[in-house]
């Protein structure tokens, strides 16, 4: 149609938005290795949680599994996604001599070594994080069955029963709503005002960014899309955030096709954002689907600026080839 006669919508896009750092170097991890190592190198579970990275890196020789049982032993590399692996993947690796490469954002690393000093003075952990998520069965494998105890809620907090006799220390999720882990935190202070902790929560700079800049834009807007993937946790989040944050219509889609146009009907003002994993050129197929049925203007609202950046692991830096 033309465009007189498409009603009008402002469009206010979140920044910080899209990729961070621990997303950029994972991905940067399989290209460089696929330049290194020729195809097909492999990948244990999805590198970050977004099906177009996924598909792309398939498309260029990259090979996705679920279990390193499926990596054949010819001497091709695997690699760990940006969630971070259990302690046995990386073991029996090992002991098959597989060529790995580890992808997991440092800020996962970094999580996965606080477990591991609270466990060496003896505390028990407490995880405060999402059931199943592979970042949290990674940083669980951190340390032996039973060291580590999961919690996802603050009734969760209240029914916990620590073991006899332990200081307690807690450690989180990276990718959590701010606000919801504030609030589990200060329930387990309550209960345990002993409890060792890290002086900053373990939430990443990414994901606390990304909710700060809904949060500022969703009471402006009548309606929020955030690009990401249904398994991605601060993709979840920030339709969470959205929403709570007074925007009626919060919704999360991978692509332009998915989009259910009726909930957008009458709008003027739309919020736009995107997950840690979800690529800006999905951002842009968003907002093309948008201008062929609205009159557009998009403007940005910035909260912050980032300039995060994590280097390749070393085996993969130029200076190493
Ligand atoms: Fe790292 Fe945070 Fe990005 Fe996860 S969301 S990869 S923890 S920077």
């Amino acid at each position: 149609a033309p465009v007189e006669t498409l009603p009008p919508l402002e469009i206010l896009l979140c920044s910080p938005r899209g990729f961070c750092a621990g997303v950029t170097r994972a991905i940067d991890v399989v290209e460089t290795a696929l330049r290194r190592f020729g195809p097909p190198v492999y990948v244990r579970h999805e590198i970050v949680h977004n099906r177009f990275v996924v598909e792309s890196l398939k498309a260029k020789g990259a090979v996705f599994v679920k279990d390193l049982h499926e990596v054949p032993d010819t001497g091709a590399p695997v690699i760990f996604s940006a969630h971070g692996v259990p302690k046995t993947v990386g073991e029996a690796a090992g002991g098959r001599h597989l060529l790995t490469l580890d992808a997991t954002c440092p800020l996962v690393t970094k999580v996965h070594r606080e477990a591991e000093i609270h466990f060496k003075r003896g505390r028990h952990v407490v995880l405060v994080g999402h059931a199943g998520h592979p970042e949290v069965i990674g940083t669980m494998g951190q340390l032996p069955d039973g060291a580590v105890t999961l919690v996802e809620t603050v009734e969760d907090i209240e029914a916990f029963e620590p073991p006899a006799g332990k200081d307690l220390a807690f450690v989180t999720q990276t990718t959590l709503s701010v606000d919801d882990t504030r609030d589990a935190i200060a329930a387990l202070k309550r209960r345990f005002p002993a409890v060792a902790g890290p002086h900053i929560e373990d939430i990443c700079y990414a994901t606390t960014n990304r909710q700060e800049a809904v949060k500022q834009v969703a009471p402006m807007v009548d309606a929020l899309v955030v690009v990401g993937a249904p398994n991605s946790s601060n993709s979840q989040r920030l339709r969470e955030a959205a929403e709570r944050a007074g925007c009626k219509v919060a919704v999360l889609v991978q692509r332009a096709d998915e989009i259910d146009w009726s909930r957008f009907e009458g709008i003027a003002r739309l919020g736009l954002t995107a997950g840690a994993s979800a690529p800006e050129v999905l951002v842009e197929e968003i907002l093309a689907a948008f201008a062929e049925r609205y009159a557009i203007t998009v403007s940005t609202v910035t909260t912050v600026k980032e300039d995060m950046f994590f280097p390749l692991p070393r085996e993969l830096r130029p200076d190493a080839a």
